[in-house]
């Protein structure tokens, strides 16, 4: 789901994606997950262009940095990168790393309109929203510590 992109005509129009960051979009929007830089480099290990796992991590932050691409953290503090266009939210299993999408963002685009007295000019690309805690099958195997 697009943001409010608020375009002024003050704004600077991004850079236009160069051939490694096209490619890379591409992988993200072929892949139905998210994909860590790692899984980036494999990937486009296929192709006939070089991409070095330095120059993939620093053409994802151009493609953030442009709008096109979204990235989390995952509870093992690895980021994993999608197109910014997929608004998916998660729940993430603390214990086993289990992620399971939401059908729906929770915080919709009326949410960033509420907060734009908070963002102070601040121009927002994409926001991530997620419930840490245990699955139902860590539940059952990893009963909470008493106390
Ligand atoms: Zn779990
Ligand atoms: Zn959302």
């Amino acid at each position: 789901m697009a943001m409010a992109h608020h375009a002024h005509p003050s704004d600077q129009a991004p850079p236009t994606p160069g051939p490694r960051q096209q490619a890379l979009l591409t992988v993200l929007r072929e892949s139905d997950a998210e994909l860590s830089g790692q899984e980036l480099h494999e990937r486009l290990k296929q192709g006939s262009q070089r991409h070095g796992l330095a120059t993939v991590y620093r053409n994802l932050r151009l493609l953030q940095r442009s709008g096109l691409v979204r990235c989390r953290k995952l509870p093992n503090g690895e980021s994993v990168y999608a197109p910014l266009e997929r608004d998916d939210h998660h729940l993430t299993c603390v214990s086993c790393g289990y992620s399971e999408p939401l059908p729906i963002c929770p915080v919709g685009t009326g949410g960033l309109g509420l907060s734009k007295v908070l963002l102070q000019g601040f121009k927002p690309l994409f926001h991530t929203f997620e419930i840490h805690g245990l699955c139902r099958s860590c539940q059952q195997s990893e009963p909470l510590a008493h106390g």
